[in-house]
Formats: C-alpha cells, structure tokens, sequence
C-alpha cells in the first residue's frame, strides 16, 4: 500500500500541472521505498544555500530546480565539488545566469543543494512503458556503457529476487562490478536491492510513465542515487 507521501508527491505535480517530477521528488519517491539517495535541501536564497551546505557538509553539489529545466547539466545547471561558503554563492549566482542564458524565460523554482558522491562505479536503472508488457525495467553501467555501447539488460515489472541477480550479470561489462585494475569491486547486494524496490515503486506508481536514475553511484559497500528524473 502507497502511503499519504507519495500520494502527495504526485499530486504537488498534479496540481503545478507538470508533467514530470522534480529531481528531489524523484529521490523522495525513491527514498521511501527504501532506496539510499544524496542529502537534499531546497534553496531560494544565496544565504538559504550556505546554510543547507553548512548542515550537509562539504564538498556540495548545486543545481537548478526549474519546470523548463529537465536536462540540467546540459542549460550549465549543475556545479559539483564547491568547497566553501564563497564557492556557494558563487555557484549559486553562476547556475542562475548559465540557465537564464541558455533558456530565456525560464522559471527559477529553487537551487537544489547536495551532498556530493564520492567516486564509485556508475550504474543507472530506467523504465519506459511498454504498450504490451506494461513497465519495463532497465540497468546497465553509466556513460559510454550505454550511450555508445548499449550494454543493458531489460526485464518486465514485476522481477524477483533472481532476476534481479540475473539482470546485474547479464550485461557485457558485469566483470567491471567485480573489480578490476585497481577498482574496486561494486556492492551487488545493495543494485538487488535497488532493482526490487524500483520494480515495487514502478508497480505501485501507475503515475510514472519512465523513470530514469542515472547515474546512481555504488561503492564496495553502498550506493547513492545522484539523479533521479520521472515522467508522469
Ligand atoms: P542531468 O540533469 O544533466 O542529468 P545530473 O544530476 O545527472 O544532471 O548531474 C550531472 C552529472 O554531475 C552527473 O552525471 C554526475 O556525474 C555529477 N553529479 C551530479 N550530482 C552529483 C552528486 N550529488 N554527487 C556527485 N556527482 C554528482
Ligand atoms: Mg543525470
């Protein structure tokens, strides 16, 4: 049974008009069933913003929070590695005028403030709705992975414990969440785990139409998710 949160969560889009989830919605969504997200806080003031990063701790990760904004790195709307107080409200001011620079007229709703990920192994699970089999769930590892090389593997909602399993060592490159040359190896427990509560989320939220968590970061023990997007 879905609980009153993430009914609300919809309905906040619902309401707006909005076709799509806000990337701290998305972690939201994915932190209540069960999933490890980055902190997040919302800010709507330079000030706002040091005093989140202050709270989480740094290194801070500042993006933009806006309805015309859903691939943000692309409009300059996402700064990593920002070390200080200083760092802070530059990046603040510098995501503004990159996004009102590259898509004139666009609303600001607020600068997402995180923690930043430490380096790991990039996965990243998606869906799309199929017209036939209903909810589709994707995995693979992140970048030139399945940009240019397509290694993923795919199942139909709802999968088990086992096809889960199966889904991680299906792909191409399964030896690299192994460890090799000096990296370690990747927490396949917690991507099981990950893919069950993402196949319990997508048959629960009938709402979403895809899903798109790329890329989640997975360490030898643990994982984050770094961004999140759903389509309604
Ligand atoms: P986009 O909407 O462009 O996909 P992302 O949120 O994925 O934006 O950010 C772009 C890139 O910045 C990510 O692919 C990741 O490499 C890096 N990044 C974003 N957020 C974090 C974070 N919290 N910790 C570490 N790296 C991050
Ligand atoms: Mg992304």
């Amino acid at each position: 049974m879905r609980d009153e949160a993430i009914k609300k969560i919809f309905k906040v889009a619902q309401d707006e008009g909005r076709n799509f989830l806000y990337e701290h919605e998305a972690k939201e969504l994915c932190a209540h069933y069960g999933m490890p997200i980055t902190a997040i806080k919302i800010a709507s003031s330079e000030d706002e913003a040091v005093k989140y990063a202050d709270e989480i701790g740094y290194p801070i990760v500042l993006k933009i929070v806006s309805p015309q904004v859903l691939h943000k790195s692309d409009s300059g709307g996402v700064l990593i590695n920002l070390k200080n107080a200083d760092e802070i409200r530059e990046g603040y001011n510098k995501i503004l005028e990159n996004v009102k620079k590259h898509v004139p007229g666009a609303v600001i709703t607020g600068i997402l403030v995180q923690e930043m990920a430490p380096n790991g192994t990039e996965v990243i699970v998606g869906s799309t709705k199929d017209p036939t089999f209903g909810n589709t769930l994707m995995f693979g590892l992140g970048g030139i992975f399945v940009e240019v090389l397509k290694d993923v593997s795919f199942r139909i909602v709802p999968i088990q414990q086992v096809d889960a399993a199966e889904m991680i060592k299906e792909i191409k490159a399964y030896k690299i969440l192994e460890g090799v040359r000096g990296m370690p190896p990747a927490d396949q427990e917690m991507l099981v785990k990950i893919l069950m509560a993402t196949s319990k989320m997508l048959e629960e939220c009938p709402e979403i139409k895809e899903l798109d968590m790329n890329p989640i970061i997975v360490y030898e023990k643990g994982a984050r998710v770094v961004d999140a997007r759903v389509i309604l």
